[in-house]
């Protein structure tokens, strides 16, 4: 019974103790990486949901590092404590006054996502553990354009990033863009077409375009429109020009229309098999766009 007593008490000790500790965490201490998120700091969670260990910062990181005991770390309780930071984030808190913006490479490059001040979310298919680097007050992206209103001419969005299925079986070998049926879809490099297949509206029936730049040595494929009746292989478009509409040809339902764009290193007519297929054949083309001045949004 004396035993027991012990136990109980000492666990009491504990809570106690453990309160006192976060009582202390206070905005005066939000420059100093302790594992506590603090106002003024920018925080990185190991799992989604801003759960899991964390990682808090008071200013911009170009370089995490890689390797223990140099890189920078997750420092709270739970789930990654202790794991370096770069490629292993799922969420964040940005409780600093300014925006974040987390990028997928270091030394701010790549693709990125902005967090402004209060932000709490998880991050994009695109940065969830490849985040890299951060930067409070990040410059404005001026010259950028995002692809999804580039491929329109007009606000579209992204509905499946590369290699972003979550449900559907194999790898996703492109970017899925939606605007709506019938809208115009616009070639997002100038080039030649090497391949047109019109294709149907419904499952099995399935459209390619195919598009290649070669000094870039880069070929675009569009899949699911409804192309053009002028289009022709051998005919040059330029970047800007409307080439088909949005359509759900191969795709089982008008309500899952969308168009998918597929870059593919050299000169290729056909789109890689992504349903069901679990081989990814294409690299990540995410820097590829960024390059050409694109946003990956
Ligand atoms: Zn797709």
């Amino acid at each position: 019974m004396a035993t027991l007593n012990r136990v109980f008490t000492a666990a009491a000790g504990v809570i106690a103790l453990g309160g006192i500790v976060l009582g202390t965490a206070s905005p005066a201490s939000a420059a100093t990486r302790n594992g506590v998120c603090e106002t003024g700091e920018f925080c990185y969670y190991f799992n989604s949901n801003t759960k899991g260990s964390v990682s808090d910062f008071g200013g911009s990181v170009a370089d995490y590092g890689t390797k223990q005991p140099s890189c920078y770390d997750f420092k709270g309780s739970g789930a990654g404590k202790g794991k370096c930071i770069k490629n292993e984030a799922a969420s964040v808190w940005n409780r600093s006054g300014k925006t974040v913006r987390v990028y997928y490479n270091t030394g701010y490059k790549g693709s990125y996502q902005d967090f402004k001040a209060g932000a709490k979310g998880n991050l994009s298919a695109t940065l969830k553990n490849q985040n890299a680097s951060h930067r409070f007050s990040p410059p404005a992206s001026t010259g950028r354009v995002n692809l999804s209103y580039a491929l329109y001419n007009a606000t579209g969005r992204i509905s499946c990033h590369f290699d972003g299925y979550t449900s559907t079986p194999g790898r996703h070998e492109g970017i899925d863009f939606v605007r709506g049926v019938g809208v115009n879809v616009r070639a997002l490099i100038t080039g030649q077409i090497i391949h047109v297949a019109r294709g149907r509206t419904g499952s099995g029936g399935l459209s390619t375009i195919s598009i290649y730049n070669a000094s870039l040595n880069k070929s675009v494929i569009y899949l699911h429109t409804a192309p053009n009746a002028s289009l022709k292989v051998g005919q040059t478009v330029k970047k800007g020009q409307a080439i088909a509409l949005e359509s759900w040809r191969g795709v089982g339902s008008s309500a899952s229309a969308h168009t998918h764009v597929e870059m593919r290193p050299g000169r290729q007519k056909y789109a890689s098999k992504s349903v069901g297929d679990p081989v990814l054949s294409n690299p990540n083309p995410n820097a590829f766009w960024n390059s050409l001045g694109y946003n990956v949004r």
